[in-house]
């Protein structure tokens, strides 16, 4: 079958012949892959940037790690009644043999393997994950629309790291689609006003404007740093900081209201410099978000079933599988928003 692979320690990606996956194991289903989004850690693996130097002993690896799909088979300690079930999946995976495994608290594990990173991923027509990381989904959710909930969970967990209530003033740094489903999830959290932030990004500001966003502030305009100056007033009570870029940090600290909260949740390319005397006489609180519960993947699903319309303009790209480098080409140029790549479109399955 036709795989995505990131095959060597240095930059590229590649389409290749993969062999089938094995008959599911113990406690494993096959998933027959619906939709795959390209997401920017993949644009960052491609481009082999600083910060993934850990996979290179897992290389070659079948990218891919936000999905939707159908169980197609089930393996041994699986009910059959999986089989058929449309499902996400929690693609980073814990070790089971560790103290805080064994304790009952997985998210602390430290020796996590994830789908599409350690281990093959779903830019392929089908995986193998187990059944317990899997979570169904209600018939009335869309399987394209389903593969936003692995990047809807992680704007969640920053909303919730930054406990925006009703009322609050947001600003967002970062208009892809962690930025954009922060904003979209900040506004259903009760804010009251949302800002969101980029840099020569004109296409993904017309998506939050489809969204109903009007408060875009690009960087590359002339006068815009100060037209956001003026909008943060006395400054905000939540910033979240999406675009790994390193002077969105440096910006928040100034932009934030006194004991207000910020919440880093973009991956930075290199280390950055701020003035750290903002931080602690304005007495901020600066937070990092990564990884986000089961509690939370249940509410993402349950909020894009209720809303979908809500979410729906950040898919902009649909290709099949066999187009997948146009789909990282688009990513990277930032001309479109999510991509989501369809190994069942087309011959190559
Ligand atoms: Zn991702
Ligand atoms: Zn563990």
């Amino acid at each position: 079958m036709l795989a995505l692979q990131k095959q060597d320690a240095a930059a590229g990606v590649a389409l290749v012949d993969v062999a089938e996956p094995p008959a599911p194991g113990q406690g494993e289903v096959l998933i027959e892959v619906v939709a795959a989004g390209i997401c920017g850690s993949d644009l960052h693996i491609d481009d082999w940037a600083q910060g993934y130097e850990f996979l290179t002993p897992f290389l070659p690896v079948t990218l891919g790690h936000e999905f939707s799909g159908r169980v197609v088979a089930a393996g041994p300690g699986v009910h059959e009644s999986a089989v058929g079930k449309r499902v996400v999946v929690r693609p980073s995976i814990s070790c089971g043999v560790c103290i805080d495994c064994r304790e009952g608290d997985p998210d602390e594990c430290l020796h996590r393997r994830a789908l599409g990173l350690h281990r093959p991923g779903a830019f392929a027509p089908r995986l193998l994950a187990p059944w317990n990381y899997c979570l169904p989904l209600p018939d009335s959710l869309d399987l394209e629309l389903a593969a936003l909930v692995e990047p809807l969970t992680i704007s969640q967990h920053a909303v919730e790291d930054g406990e925006v209530k009703t009322g609050d003033r947001v600003l967002v740094f970062g208009p892809g689609t962690i930025g954009q489903g922060a904003a979209a999830l900040a506004r259903l959290a009760g804010a009251a006003e949302i800002v969101v932030v980029g840099y020569g990004d004109k296409e993904r500001f017309e998506v939050l404007g489809r969204m109903g966003f009007s408060r875009l502030i690009d960087l590359a305009d002339p006068g815009a740093a100060q037209q956001l100056e003026e909008l943060a007033g006395d400054g905000f009570d939540v910033v979240i900081e999406a675009a790994g870029a390193n002077s969105a940090l440096a910006s928040a600290l100034r932009l934030t209201r006194v004991r207000g909260k910020i919440v880093a949740v973009g991956i930075h390319s290199r280390n950055i410099d701020v003035d750290v005397n903002l931080l602690v006489r304005k007495r901020l609180q600066l937070r990092g978000s990564y990884r986000a519960s089961q509690a939370i993947w249940e509410k993402c699903i349950r909020i894009l079933a209720q809303s979908p319309n809500e979410f729906a303009p950040m898919i902009t790209h649909r290709l099949p599988l066999n187009e997948a480098p146009e789909g990282f080409r688009l990513g990277k140029q930032k001309t479109a928003s999510k991509v989501i790549l369809l190994p069942g479109l087309g011959a190559q399955s």
